[in-house]
C-alpha cells in the first residue's frame, strides 16, 4: 500500500499535494502519513498473531508524542531506552504495562521512574545493572520484572553501527554470563526474572540471523527451564528491514510465520520491538532547493535539509530516494545533494542520478520517517523542522518548527 504517490503529476501524502505543505508549512518539513503507519503496525502485529504476543513499538525510531498516541490506541505497546521515551509515552497514554526498558546505561532515576511507573520489565544489559535495579527496587518496596538481554553472536548482515548482537558489540550479555547473571537475579531480593531478550540489529534483510538467534535463544530458555528459573515472556526485538532502495527485507507475514512455528506450545509471550519497519517508509522530509553550483569536478544541489535534520547518510552512508515533488521531465544528470551545514561530510545523497532541478523547486527524501526527526538536531543553530501528519485530507501540525527563541531558550543570559 502506498500513502506517498504521484497524482495529477504531483507527489501527494495521502489526498494532499506536498507542494501544498510546503508552501503552508516551510522547508525542511517532516510529513508522515497516518493511514501508513497504521497499515504497518497492523501488518507487522498481526503477522504474530497464531501466538500470545505483545508488539511494542520502538520509540526512539520516530518518537513525536502524537504518533505514540496513535500506535497506542491500535494496541501497541512501547520500547524504550530512557526516562526521557518513558516520559512520552506515559504522556502519550499508553498502558506501563506495555512497556519494556532497554539500553546498556540506565540510571538511577531513570530506574525508579520506570518502577514507580509499573512497567512490564526491564531488559538488563550488566551484572552492575541488575544489581542497582534490585536495589532501587528495594528502595520502593516494589519488585522488578526482568528480562536478561542475552548476546546471542549472530551476524546480523547490516551496517556495523546498527549491528548490535555480535561479541564484540556492548550490548547484553553473552550466554556464559548470562546464566550466572540468572542465577544470581533467581536469588536477589528486588527483582523477578520472567523474559529472556535479544536484540540484534537493525535493517535486516533477511530472517535468517532472526531464526538462528532464536534457536540459540530457545536452547537457553531449556537451560533456564532445567535450572527452575521460570520465564515467561521472550523479547525478539527489533530490526526488521525497509526497502530503502533496491532492497527485498522479507515481509512481516514470513517472518511471523517462521517465529511463530518455533514458539507454539512453548506457552511464551512473544515481545517485538520493530522501530524502522513501521516508522521508516511512513514519512518524507521534504525540502527545497536553495541554489545549484557546477564545479569542474561535481553538480552540486544545495538543498534547505542537512545532516542535523537528516543524519542517517552522512552516519551510516544510507541511501534515501530523492525525487522531485513536481517532476518537470528534465533530463538526468549525477549530482550530490547537499545541505548548508559546514561539514564535509554534510550531504544527503552523493553520486545521485536525478533529473536536473532548479533554485526553488522541491525535493522528497523517502524513507524518512525512522531515525529522521529522531535523531535531528540544532548543529550550526539551525532550527528543527516542523512534522506534520498527514490522515485522509487533513493535516495537523504535530510538532513546531522551531524558533529563534528555542534556539537560546534554556542559555543563561537569553531572557
Ligand atoms: C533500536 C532498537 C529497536 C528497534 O530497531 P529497528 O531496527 O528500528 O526495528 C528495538 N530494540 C532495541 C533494544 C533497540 O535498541
Amino acid at each position: 500500500m502506498h500513502h506517498f504517490e504521484y497524482r495529477n503529476g504531483e507527489l501527494h501524502a495521502e489526498n494532499v499535494p506536498v507542494r501544498k505543505l510546503a508552501q503552508e508549512y516551510g522547508t525542511p518539513l517532516y510529513v508522515y502519513s497516518s493511514a501508513t503507519f497504521t497499515h504497518h503496525f497492523k501488518a507487522f502485529d498481526s503477522a504474530f498473531e497464531g501466538i500470545q504476543h505483545l508488539t511494542c513499538y520502538s520509540v526512539k525510531a520516530c518518537s513525536n508524542i502524537n504518533i505514540l498516541k496513535l500506535l497506542g490506541s491500535l494496541g501497541a505497546g512501547m520500547d524504550i531506552v530512557s526516562g526521557g521515551e518513558l516520559h512520552r509515552a506515559l504522556k502519550a497514554g499508553v498502558p506501563a504495562e506495555r512497556i519494556v526498558y532497554s539500553g546498556v546505561g540506565k540510571k538511577h532515576t531513570e530506574i525508579r521512574e520506570a518502577l514507580e511507573a509499573g512497567i512490564l520489565m526491564f531488559n538488563v544489559e550488566s551484572k552492575q545493572e541488575l544489581e542497582r535495579i534490585a536495589s532501587v527496587a528495594r528502595e520502593l518496596n516494589k519488585v522488578a520484572r526482568i528480562s536478561l538481554r542475552v548476546n546471542p553472536d549472530v551476524d546480523p548482515k547490516t551496517h556495523p553501527y546498527i549491528s548490535t548482537g555480535l561479541k564484540k558489540n556492548k550490548f547484553g550479555l553473552d550466554i556464559e554470563q548470562s546464566l550466572a547473571t540468572y542465577r544470581r537475579a533467581g536469588e536477589l531480593e528486588g527483582v523477578e526474572p520472567i523474559g529472556i531478550d535479544c536484540h540484534i540489529g537493525s535493517q535486516l534483510t533477511s530472517i535468517e540471523p532472526f531464526l538462528e538467534a532464536l534457536d540459540r535463544v530457545m536452547k537457553f530458555y531449556e537451560t533456564l527451564k532445567a535450572e527452575g528459573i521460570n520465564i515467561r515472556y521472550l523479547d525478539l526485538g527489533g530490526g526488521l528491514g525497509i526497502p530503502y532502495n533496491t532492497e527485498e527485507p522479507p515481509h512481516p507475514v514470513e517472518y511471523g510465520r517462521a517465529v511463530t512455528e518455533r514458539l507454539k506450545g512453548t506457552g511464551l509471550t512473544l515481545i517485538l520491538e520493530p522501530g524502522r519497519v513501521i516508522a521508516g517508509n511512513s514519512g518524507i522530509l521534504v525540502t527545497e532547493v536553495v541554489y545549484t553550483k557546477d564545479t569542474p569536478s561535481k553538480h552540486f544541489v544545495i538543498v534547505d535539509a542537512a545532516m542535523n535534520d537528516l543524519v542517517r547518510p552522512s552516519l551510516y552512508q544510507s541511501f534515501h530516494r530523492i525525487a522531485e515533488v513536481v517532476p518537470q521531465g528534465r533530463e538526468q544528470r549525477d549530482v550530490d545533494v547537499v545541505g548548508p551545514i559546514c561539514e564535509s561530510g554534510d550531504f544527503l545523497a552523493q553520486d545521485r542520478t536525478i533529473p536536473a532541478v532548479e533554485q526553488g523547486e522541491l525535493l522528497a527524501l523517502f524513507s524518512a520517517g525512522a531515525y529522521g526527526f529522531s535523531m535531528s538536531s540544532q548543529y550550526n543553530s539551525r532550527l528543527r523542522a516542523a512534522e506534520v501528519m498527514v490522515d485522509g485530507d487533513t493535516v495537523k501540525v504535530i510538532r513546531k518548527r522551531e524558533t529563534y527563541a528555542d534556539l537560546t531558550a534554556l542559555e543563561e543570559g537569553s531572557l
